[in-house]
């Protein structure tokens, strides 16, 4: 069954009587003067899945295309997308996009950012919220604090700062390097256990962008490779009866690249990122900024600054539309999607 078959079966079943908890308790079934309660999209969804793929220069998946890049493109072609999404604005680095992503907050701490500024694996300072001087939520704390349950997959190390940060809401996390691996034990777990929120890194392209240039050959062979990675964590989700009806998938990026780097955060090849999202209620193949026409713009081939509006949609958008999805309050002091404005699913008609 597809996400998209699975969803029109929900649907129907919604329609026949399996009236969710929020529907208006007033209005009778059946009482043909009474509009018919509208039935949120987003109450099917319990569970997300975010992906980063750290590294993926969006010029990519046009060059590999369809045929080479497949699960990607079906994710596109199954929700809704953007290719020109911003990273952070300061920084096209690892760990300041990651963290902005979890935290939904700029990078500066002196103008209420996360203050991670830093790409390794120090010590000091020891969490997030040493770094921007004071307390720092995040979307883990906040599906923790609703009772969910939250994982971590990440390929790199420097991400056990997450852990340090929130180590009551991060209820697993696991950090291994090889991306084929660490694929495996996220089908597994999607197998295993009930979870609200994972949160999945992949490092692939940049390692081998690193080691042979971003857009190389040997780094368009690693996307194609990371593409397969992709499809064993969706297939997972829509080969199961139980997650497709009610998990979404969300994937960004930390940051592209071009040739032997990534970290001049004023290179389009840097800052512009992908950002696709898809699952229950969310239109097949619609794109994020006609979606979002009244609250975010299409930033063409500028970077933007934080006063920019509309705002472009940004890889930081992750957190709060990830609580938007699951119903909850956005995270406390965040910035991007604060007022959950971005919308995956079309207004009411
Ligand atoms: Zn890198």
């Amino acid at each position: 069954m597809t996400l998209r078959t699975a969803i029109a079966s929900l649907l129907a079943c919604t329609a026949v009587g399996l009236v969710p908890t929020s529907a208006p308790a007033q209005v009778p079934s059946g009482d043909p003067t009474l509009p018919t309660p509208r039935v949120s999209a987003d109450n099917a969804v319990d569970s997300v899945v975010a992906i980063s793929v750290d590294g993926l220069n969006t010029d990519a998946l046009d060059k590999l295309g369809r045929a080479r890049t497949p699960h990607l493109h079906d994710l596109m072609d199954s929700g809704a997308s953007t290719l020109n999404a911003r990273t952070e604005h300061e920084l096209t680095i690892t760990l300041p996009n990651h963290t902005g992503m979890v935290t939904g907050r700029r990078v500066e701490a002196t103008t209420g950012g996360h203050g991670v500024t830093w790409n390794d694996d120090r010590r000091r300072p020891a969490t997030v919220q040493a770094a921007a001087g004071q307390r720092v939520e995040s979307v883990f704390t906040q599906v923790a604090a609703a009772g969910g349950s939250t994982a971590l997959f990440a390929s790199k190390t420097k991400f056990s700062l997450w852990k340090r940060s929130w180590p009551l809401a991060i209820d697993t996390t696991r950090i291994q390097l090889d991306n084929s691996l660490l694929a495996r034990s996220v089908r597994r777990d999607l197998r295993d256990h009930e979870r609200a929120f994972r949160f999945v890194h992949l490092s692939l392209p940049d390692a081998v962008g690193h080691d042979h240039g971003f857009m190389s050959p040997r780094y368009l062979r690693a996307v194609e490779q990371v593409d397969r990675l992709v499809g064993v964590i969706v297939d997972a989700v829509r080969s199961d009866n139980e997650l497709v009806g009610r998990t979404a998938i969300i994937l960004t990026s930390d940051h592209g690249g071009l040739g032997d780097s990534h970290s001049d955060a004023r290179k389009l090849a840097n800052y512009r990122v992908a950002f696709m999202v898809a699952g229950p209620g969310v239109p097949a193949g619609a794109d994020l900024y006609e979606l979002n026409a009244d609250d975010y713009g299409d930033p063409g081939k500028r970077r933007t600054t934080y006063r920019r509006t509309p705002p472009p949609v940004r890889n930081g958008d992750l957190a709060n539309l990830t609580l938007d999805l699951l119903d909850l309050p956005a995270v406390p002091g965040s910035e991007h999607n604060s007022s959950l404005d971005l919308d995956v699913s079309p207004p009411p008609a």
